[in-house]
């Protein structure tokens, strides 16, 4: 039944099975906008990740859905904003192991419209949208997964908080199975890049959406014992050169079945840096704090697009894109049509891919929870509240609403509202809209169910 509505939803149709580009996401964990090498960081060596962008497209204004874990990876996959999906809570909650609930099935994920155009669908990494029965990731479209279902710091284990003491023991699972308790952490990225690369191998005849979210470089970190002590920035520095060195065998592995340019490659991030964890959190550069904040730092993340022979290579795109096209870039790709029964937040990055002067979004908004704190037009962002740090600081309402000119100052230092009315009340008349969008729906806008 549930097949047949996911069907009805989709009015495209695809086209020869053997034609389909295979889709890989790669998703850290935290990892900050200035972390990596070909983002300017100036003792992280991440050569897999520059060659990456140096044959491919790096987008330099590239945002996540949600400033936290389990919101941005909702927003993710379904391609929409968690407001809608009832994925965003009352602040910054997200999904713990004594929470009942997870991504609503309501919801459609990429992976379940790309296995209506016959794809194969992989999940190898930290899942978190819900870890009980029927909220994994083959409840929601994965025919295959491998990984802890939620943060790698919620176990008794390997946390130093009191509440994790009550927790179960970090459980590594294959499909719906436990098949560890407690896994070495250390070995956590390398036996994510061995299941990632098995699975390459073994659907290299087959269309497939391979989603790689790692567990990485979210707090407490692991490095294996090939990197760990390695890098000049100390053990932050040994985890992102290990990612790095997992991104350079999973373009390896596409080349070794001869799909490079047959193979759509994105690598980004959940959030921002975690910079209260100071040395153990990352940079997010020039831009502004960092994880849990509608700061730049919050919500801008690396974005780099591989795709040998239909993405140029050495491409640099100042294009507005966000997690959330990955959704209608998917089902562009695919020959599917996105889902018409609900408001989508997606569009179709393959222009910006294909020519990167081409511009497909002009809005980007920043939930915190389910309150909007800022909103970007172009190059001008507007803040209604803000806060900083990741825990501790509360909610401070700009009123009036603070304007910051991205293109010229994208460490949003100087509010040049005064200046500007002209420009808010613009930002203001697509925020009624937006908002529209929101009430327009109320059986969208949920209160979550898992909290
Ligand atoms: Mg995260």
């Amino acid at each position: 039944m549930r097949a047949l509505l996911l069907w009805l939803l989709f009015t495209g149709c695809s086209g020869g099975v053997g034609e389909l580009p295979n889709i890989i996401i790669i998703f850290a964990d935290d990892l900050g906008y200035g972390d990596l090498g070909v983002q300017g960081h100036p003792t992280i060596r991440t050569p897999h990740l520059d060659r990456m962008a140096a044959e491919g497209l790096r987008f330099t204004q590239f945002y996540t859905g949600a400033s936290v874990c389990t919101p941005s990876r909702a927003a993710l996959l379904t391609g929409r904003l968690p407001v809608r999906s009832g994925m965003a809570g009352d602040n910054l909650r997200v999904i713990f192991p004594p929470s009942p609930g997870g991504l609503p099935d309501e919801e459609v994920t990429i992976a379940e419209m790309l296995k209506g155009a016959g794809y194969a669908t992989g999940a190898i990494g930290k899942w978190h949208l819900g870890h009980r029965e029927g909220q994994l990731p083959t409840s929601h479209g994965f025919d295959y997964y491998f990984g802890i279902p939620y943060s790698n710091d919620m176990s008794p284990a390997n946390s130093g908080g009191a509440r994790a003491q009550t927790y179960p023991p970090l459980p590594l699972m294959r499909n719906t199975d436990i098949i560890e308790e407690e896994p070495d952490q250390r070995l956590l990225t390398r036996r994510y890049t061995e299941e990632a690369v098995t699975y390459i191998r073994a659907h290299a005849n087959r269309p497939f959406f391979l989603y790689i979210p790692h567990s990485m470089p979210h707090i407490p970190l692991f490095a294996s014992e090939a990197f760990e002590g390695t890098s000049a920035r100390g053990l932050y520095g040994d985890v992102i050169e290990e990612l790095d060195w997992s991104v350079g065998h999973v373009l390896s592995a596409v080349r070794e079945i001869g799909q490079e340019e047959n193979t759509l490659v994105f690598f980004t991030s959940d959030n921002g840096p975690w910079i209260t964890a100071h040395l153990a959190g990352g940079t997010a550069g020039l831009l502004k704090d960092g994880k849990g904040t509608t700061w730049e730092g919050g919500m801008r993340v690396p974005g780099v697009a591989w795709w040998p022979g239909t993405i140029a290579a050495g491409g640099i795109t100042q294009a507005l894109a966000t997690t959330m096209d990955f959704f209608a870039t998917a089902a562009g790709l695919s020959g599917m049509a996105t889902p018409k029964d609900r408001i989508m937040d997606s569009v179709d990055l393959m222009p910006v891919l294909q020519e990167p002067a081409q511009r497909v979004r002009d809005m980007v908004y920043y939930y915190r929870g389910r309150r909007l704190f800022a909103v970007r037009q172009g190059s001008w962002k507007l803040h209604y509240f803000t806060q900083s740090a990741y825990v501790g600081d509360l909610p401070v309402a700009q009123d009036p609403p603070a304007l910051y000119q991205l293109d010229q100052d994208p460490s949003e230092r100087f509010n040049v509202a005064d200046r500007y009315p002209e420009v808010i009340t613009g930002i203001e008349e697509a925020v009624r809209l937006h908002r529209a969008t929101l009430v327009m729906a109320p059986s969208q806008l949920r209160v979550p169910e898992w909290e």
